[in-house]
């Protein structure tokens, strides 16, 4: 079966596999897969273990076609393992993978609509870069012409026009970046997962890079997931990040709710930074070590912390008239966008745009911690 539609348009998604093997078991799954309309993703309790490592604990999640999700956690949470099931490089001891409904988990990586970019980019050093990208294509032995047309395209994609006869020795770590994506996009892919695919990038390159794949796929329409443990990023390019802790899920959703609304101290302070005071509750009131203060949804503990984002502090000139602070600035670091403030009692962290607070060490401020973006956490 010939895919003839270009890898610029929004997608209208057929199976990768062009020349399924007569007879093969998995066929009839290749069918169904291409067949089905729209390619949701999902792994329903996926788990895995390594010897006594429990990499994954029943992962169950549901992936939207044509949506950009990160799984997002901190280093050993299990991300590439589960990236490694969903592509059938690893076999889960229980659990399936669904794509467009139908049963992938025991297809062969290869026989998958899934492309991945990897880390350490996995270029070939003795091939140019046209060569890199036309590699999938030939090995499926796909006409020259078609070969030639979908590495053009890719090429003029990822601003690779320049230069399809170099080697990778000569491309920078950003060029480099481009070719992987652009060598797993050329396969037409209806999932592509990237496995921090920037971490080799220097910081200012990969906030450029991110821009642009977040573009690229708008453009294209397909389902991206990406494993990071960069929160940056992950906000930067998502619309919904999954949040893993020890081979969980422990949060959903898109960023704006998972750093707002973070639903336990982990994922509080795994995706920026935040103030935790320490809480108990008492007769319907919330005690602090500030005082009494009023949470966003009043607290199902007894004891526990609340939760305030360092920009969502505000100084007042008078006492506000709920959750005010008496407090005194103790540090004040200018970072150029933004002042980084902090204060007395508990070296409490606020920030603000440089020019809205004109605080010098020493000076006594009224606070206001507003109920509504204060939250009351479960550990
Ligand atoms: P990182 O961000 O450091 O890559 P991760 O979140 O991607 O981490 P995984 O690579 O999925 O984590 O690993 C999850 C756990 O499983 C870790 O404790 C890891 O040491 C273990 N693990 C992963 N692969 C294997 C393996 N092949 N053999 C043994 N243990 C493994």
């Amino acid at each position: 079966m010939e895919r003839t539609h270009s890898l610029s348009a929004a997608a209208t998604v057929q199976p990768l596999v062009e020349r399924p093997a007569a007879g093969s078991n998995a066929l009839a799954v290749e069918r169904s897969v291409g067949d089905a309309a729209g390619f949701e993703l999902s792994t329903h309790g996926v788990s895995k273990r390594f010897g006594p490592v429990t990499a994954l604990d029943g992962v169950s999640l549901t992936v939207s076609a044509g949506e950009f999700v990160t799984i997002l956690g901190p280093s050993g949470c299990g991300k590439t393992t589960l990236l490694r099931i969903i592509a059938g490089l690893e076999i889960a001891d229980q659990g399936t993978v669904l794509l467009g409904g139908a049963d992938i988990s025991r297809l062969p990586a290869n026989r998958r609509p899934v492309n991945t970019v990897f880390q350490s980019y996995a270029l070939f050093p003795h091939l140019t870069v046209y060569e890199n990208i036309a590699f999938g294509l030939r090995a499926r032995h796909f006409a020259d012409t078609e070969v030639d047309r979908r590495v053009g395209e890719a090429l003029e994609m990822l601003h690779l026009e320049e230069m399809p006869a170099r080697r990778t020795w000569q491309l920078s770590g950003g060029q480099k970046q481009r070719v992987a994506l652009a060598r797993a996009l050329v396969n037409q892919p209806d999932v592509l997962l990237l496995d921090e695919p920037m971490s080799a990038l220097d910081a200012k390159l990969r906030a450029e890079v991110q821009l642009e794949l977040r573009r690229l796929q708008r453009r294209i329409g397909k389902t991206f997931i990406l494993v990071t443990h960069d929160q940056n990023e992950a906000m930067t390019v998502s619309d919904r990040i999954f949040v893993m802790c020890e081979g969980r899920i422990v949060q959903s959703g898109p960023p704006v709710e998972v750093y707002d609304r973070p639903v336990n101290r982990f994922v509080a302070e795994f995706l920026g930074t935040t103030n935790l005071i320490r809480a108990w509750r008492n007769n319907g009131t919330v005690h602090t070590e500030m005082g009494d203060l009023k949470p966003r949804a009043h607290p199902t503990w007894d004891n526990g912390v609340l939760a305030i984002r360092p920009e969502r502090i505000l100084v007042r000139r008078d006492r506000p008239d709920a959750n005010g602070v008496r407090a005194v600035v103790s540090e004040v670091f200018y970072r150029g966008d933004r002042l980084d403030i902090y204060v007395q009692p508990l070296n409490l962290h606020l920030r603000s745009v440089p020019g809205a607070a004109h605080l010098k060490p020493g000076q006594e401020v009224w606070l206001e911690l507003p109920t509504r973006h204060l939250e009351a956490l479960g550990e």
